[in-house]
């Protein structure tokens, strides 16, 4: 077996009145990430994580913004796509681990749901899947948030 690594960032800012989804989870808040799509920065920071380790173009390349198709879709479609491309390459996923960057609102009530549903659409264990939410504490003080994720991918050859 061999092993790939893949790191994916993303950021979103705010935006009143939006729905707020995380990890494809609707959260209750009174903004959501503004973007072309729905803005769920951690399933954008999954997919772009996992597109890199497998070396294809990154989510921007392949889902740009200007693309009528995506506006306002769900990211599952973006995260679906890069594991398709993934099994293809015969890779699979060893773990992933996640650390969203956000002041309001706390994540840790929907952690375990959201691994619950990051674990079905990746079909991987949930015990192979970490999310640490992190508080600003003064750093980068605007009205956004960000993720970081990093993939491990083993591929049978
Ligand atoms: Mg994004």
């Amino acid at each position: 077996m061999f092993l790939r690594i893949g790191l994916g960032f993303d950021s979103h800012e705010f935006e009143e009145g939006k729905p707020l989804y995380l990890g494809g989870v609707l959260i209750e808040h009174t903004a959501g990430f503004k973007g072309h799509s729905d803005g769920d920065i951690l399933l954008h920071a999954i997919t772009d994580a996992l597109l890199s380790a497998i070396g294809e173009p990154d989510i921007g390349e392949l889902f740009p913004d200007r693309d009528e198709r995506w506006k306002n879709a769900s990211s599952e479609v973006f995260l679906k796509e890069a594991l398709r491309r993934m099994r293809n390459k015969g890779f699979s996923i060893i773990n992933l681990d996640c650390v969203l960057v956000m002041d309001d609102p706390k994540i840790s009530p929907y952690k375990n749901i959201i691994v619950d549903n990051l674990s079905r659409i990746m079909h991987v264990d949930k015990t192979a899947i970490s999310i640490k939410g992190k508080r600003r504490e003064g750093f980068c003080k605007d009205k956004g948030a960000v993720c970081y994720c990093v993939i491990l991918l083993g591929h049978e050859s």
